[in-house]
């Protein structure tokens, strides 16, 4: 018996005391008047799995629920639906609501579900389930502990030897259920592993010729990329049982408990071969040993050593495989690399216009679509989205489509949920003033400098409605196809950055000019220094002045951070400083002699709060010519 659970039990005795008295004192006062004694929130319990709103409704239609309930002012549900695959097994499953709809009643009423809304309660709801039901439950716990406690144990000191055995933190899945199908636009990283599948159906097949089956393989890629779900497909696939555990799980506060979970988690699979074994985030264990301030992690490095002992134990065709993944593969210890452990590395990236298309095909299946509504272009609109980001993307597009009561997801479902997961929540616009004005020219300043300077990619829009942190925003189509970027592409980046300064500069003066080009400012500074440091486009010429790797590895990297002298240094700051004084000049003369454009610009924008990128370039030539961009990736029409 852990010692840290028998202290537990004994504060939970005079907890339970307490509770009695309390208990008492409630029943016999006739605290009853609430009525209803079932709970008045809906169990957040992680037992109760979720469903989404969609699928919910898909149910209802489809007549496989049964019963609901909704709690907190219909915010969320418990709803209890059967599967007829399952022999019409009762599920129950948490939704949450967009508010409680009198169209979703009178769909309930029409399909003959039953239905009870319950009353969300003002004095502290956990009382009744205290009373009901937690109590007996602490108390017989607290028996429980106590008798373990008093019998069977030899007692004395020996006992803390049995720490984390009895924890085992992984999780086992006996069939994940994904399916390769499942797994989008990451093409390059299926081909490799549908190997693995065949390793682990018919390993015989490559026993037999003599070839040695990898035992590890480590997936590389940004969060949300989708590992997780090509590790589930590959057990999915090969029908295999998923045991998958997270690194930052092995890591505990004593020494030795990670490394009895490495021994734990590979018995067990030993026992279920063939199987996969998925863990996540390994740089937390992985990390180079020896490295971190003051001497190492002594736990972590135990840990790694069973990981690494573990692996090398079993034979290579036992029948398991392991797949562990990590967004930092440049922080693992070397010893994990080697042949025979993870030696295979695949590379999971954020996916081109192409992945993002089917990506969204994929998340698409049970969603209703407005039919005009074109994947291709929501894809050509979400550069740098991952898969996990895209499946949120729709996700937030059903539910304000549900909100606003319509049937079918529209184009201005995307754009505001594209919207609101790029820059954040959308806030109330201000009203009319000098600030909103001041504002109103900041960002004319930043789309007049990115629409007449040639280099820089288009504006696609121009908003007063505040987003997330921002007062007003600016949207530019970048280029994707263009994977390269030119100085020129840099600097007019730079002035673009600027232009929202200049603007507030040149129409309130020096004076007046606000706060709000903080975020600017620091942009134009990274970039300039950048242009300096990295892709050699100053004076100091084609040099690199700074490690590529810009965040310190503590503990490797503090002491050889600095290999550049003092009077470098100097002469970097130097030349970010002309840089950026330069771009200035340059900006503020193109908005000085723009002003009646801007003017113009300005009392459109106040007027309609947000302007797409057309308007706005319609405005424009009116007064001037727009220097035409060269693009390979066609701006959004539509
Ligand atoms: P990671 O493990 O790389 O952080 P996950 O595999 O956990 O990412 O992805 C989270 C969710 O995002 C998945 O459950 C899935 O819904 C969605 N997703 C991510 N990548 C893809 C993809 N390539 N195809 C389809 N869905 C994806
Ligand atoms: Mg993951
Ligand atoms: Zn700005």
């Amino acid at each position: 018996m852990n010692q840290r659970w028998r202290v537990i039990a004994l504060w939970l005795l005079p907890i339970g005391v307490v509770l009695l008295i309390a208990w008492q004192v409630f029943s016999s006062g006739g605290v009853n008047g609430m009525g209803n004694s079932g709970p008045t929130v809906a169990p957040r319990n992680s037992a109760v799995a979720r469903m989404s709103y969609g699928r919910f409704l898909d149910y209802v239609e489809a007549g496989r629920v049964t019963a609901v309930d909704v709690y907190d002012n219909g915010r969320n549900a418990v709803v209890e639906a059967v599967d007829p695959e399952l022999d019409n097994r009762v599920q129950r499953l948490r939704v949450d609501l967009p508010g409680l709809a009198p169209e979703l009643i009178n769909t309930l009423k029409n399909e003959g579900i039953s239905f009870d809304i319950h009353p969300p309660q003002s004095a502290p709801p956990a009382l009744g389930l205290l009373g009901n039901l937690l109590f007996p439950l602490l108390l017989i716990g607290s028996l429980i502990f106590l008798a373990r406690r008093n019998s069977g144990m030899p007692g004395g000191p020996g006992q803390a030897m049995q720490f984390g055995k009895s924890k085992a933190r992984f999780m086992m899945e006996a069939e994940t259920g994904v399916k390769f199908d499942d797994v989008a636009g990451v093409t390059e990283a299926k081909l490799e592993l549908e190997e693995v599948v065949t390793f682990l159906k018919q390993p015989e097949r490559f026993t037999s010729v003599g070839a040695q089956i990898p035992r590890g393989l480590l997936l590389v890629g940004p969060p949300g990329t989708g590992k997780t779900l090509l590790a589930k497909a590959i057990a999915g696939e090969a029908g295999v049982p998923f045991f998958s555990l997270s690194g930052s799980e092995f890591v505990e506060m004593f020494v030795g408990v990670g490394a009895s979970r490495v021994r734990d988690l590979f018995k067990k699979a030993k026992e279920n071969s063939p199987c996969l074994i998925f863990i996540d985030e390994i740089d937390a264990v992985g990390r180079q040993r020896g490295a971190g301030i003051g001497g190492g992690n002594d736990e972590r490095e135990q840990t790694l050593n069973q990981l690494l002992t573990e692996m090398d134990g079993f034979e290579g065709n036992s029948g398991i495989i392991i797949i562990a993944a990590t967004n930092r593969p440049d922080v693992l210890d070397s010893a994990l690399m080697r042949p025979g452990r993870f030696d295979r590395q695949v590379t999971v990236d954020a996916p081109d216009i192409k992945g993002r298309l089917s990506i969204l095909e994929v998340h698409c299946r049970n969603k209703k679509l407005e039919s005009d509504l074109s994947l291709e272009s929501i894809a050509r609109r979400t550069p740098g989205f991952t898969g996990a980001d895209l499946a949120n993307l729709m996700n937030e597009a059903a539910i304000l489509t549900a909100r606003r009561r319509k049937d079918a997801i529209g184009l201005s479902e995307i754009d505001d949920a594209v919207d609101r997961i790029i820059a954040g929540m959308e806030g109330r616009p201000l009203t009319d003033g000098r600030s909103k004005r001041l504002i109103a020219y900041h960002e004319v300043g930043h789309a007049l400098i990115g629409t007449l300077v040639k280099d820089h990619d288009p504006v696609q829009k121009v908003t007063l409605i505040p987003r997330g942190q921002a007062q007003g925003l600016t949207w530019f189509s970048p280029d994707e196809e263009q994977s390269l970027v030119t100085r020129s592409q840099l600097k007019a980046r730079i002035m673009g950055a600027l232009g929202g300064r200049a603007a507030e500069d040149v129409v309130f003066g020096h004076q007046e000019v606000t706060t709000g080009a903080g975020g600017d400012i620091q942009q134009v500074a990274s970039m300039a220094r950048q242009m300096v440091t990295r892709f050699g486009m100053s004076d100091l010429g084609p040099v690199s002045l700074e490690g590529g790797n810009q965040e310190v590895f503590l503990g490797r990297d503090l002491m050889t951070r600095s290999d550049v002298s003092d009077s470098i240094a100097r002469q970097i700051d130097e030349q970010v400083r002309t840089m950026v004084k330069h771009c200035y000049i340059e900006t503020v003369k193109i908005v000085a002699s723009n002003r009646e454009v801007m003017d113009r610009l300005v009392d459109n924008l106040i007027e309609k709060e947000t302007m797409d990128g057309d308007e706005f370039r319609a405005v424009v030539s009116e007064f001037v010519d727009i220097p035409d961009k060269e693009r390979t990736t066609p701006l959004l029409k539509d």
